[in-house]
């Protein structure tokens, strides 16, 4: 089995164990989010329901920032996807699956890019929550102090990837072969893609931030990290 595909199936198991974790949460509020993205298509988890109501990472995001966000862009990409796979062997397929089978090649970047940006979506939902921040899980802190010296040196090493990542794209702290780094990733592209496993994400694209702090993204990314970073999700996923 590929480093690639133990990454993308270990990644799965994660989801999987934190969607089941927080699954009570996310039916409770889920009527009062926009409509989840029907699985039409046959793809598995295609696009969750928020795990938190729509306001509940105010101040920091706006619920009129997820309202476009979630219900705008997010589901932008999911239909995208649902009308580029609908008819085709990939129908019943998983995310990780399309994004694993298309990257890298030219001709499928409509895939790619709808498919990798549903799933970077749904990790970065999950990234945060309400009243987040703080100190990680007892075994994550060990492994950042171990892999960065200290949390806060993870933390700056977040911050500057977020911040000086040119244009679109995402922060995101990942486990590579067992240490853990801080990478950027431009667009619609996942560090899965690169053998690495995911343990949070920031989305940097204007539209995660623009309706609350215009051009200051760094202020965005700033109370992000210090009070909606979920690192108990982080830690499920190490
Ligand atoms: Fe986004």
């Amino acid at each position: 089995m590929s480093t690639m595909k133990k990454a993308s199936e270990r990644n799965n198991l994660s989801r999987r164990q934190f969607l089941m974790a927080g699954a009570a949460a996310a039916v409770a509020f889920a009527c009062n989010n926009a409509r989840a993205a029907e699985p039409a298509a046959g793809i598995t988890n295609l696009m969750p329901p928020l795990p938190y109501p729509e306001n509940a990472l105010e101040p920091v995001v706006s619920a009129r920032t997820i309202g476009f966000h979630y219900g705008r862009h997010h589901r932008g990409y999911a239909d995208k996807l649902i009308k580029l796979v609908s008819g085709t062997p990939l129908a019943d397929g998983s995310l990780e699956k399309i994004v694993a089978s298309t990257a890298g090649k030219p001709d499928q970047a409509p895939l790619f890019n709808n498919a990798a940006q549903t799933l970077n979506h749904n990790f970065y939902w999950q990234s945060l929550k309400p009243a987040g921040g703080g100190t990680p899980p007892d075994s994550l802190r060990k492994k950042i102090e171990a892999s960065f010296g200290s949390l806060d040196e993870c933390k700056k090493q977040l911050f500057d990837a977020a911040v000086t990542q040119f244009a679109s794209g995402w922060a995101w702290l990942v486990s590579d072969g067992g240490t853990l780094k801080v990478v950027k990733t431009g667009n619609a592209d996942n560090p899965i893609t690169a053998g690495m496993v995911p343990l949070l994400t920031i989305d940097v694209w204007e539209h995660a931030y623009y309706l609350d702090y215009q051009n200051r993204r760094a202020d965005y990314v700033t109370a992000l990290i210090d009070k909606l970073l979920n690192w108990e999700f982080a830690a499920i996923n190490l």
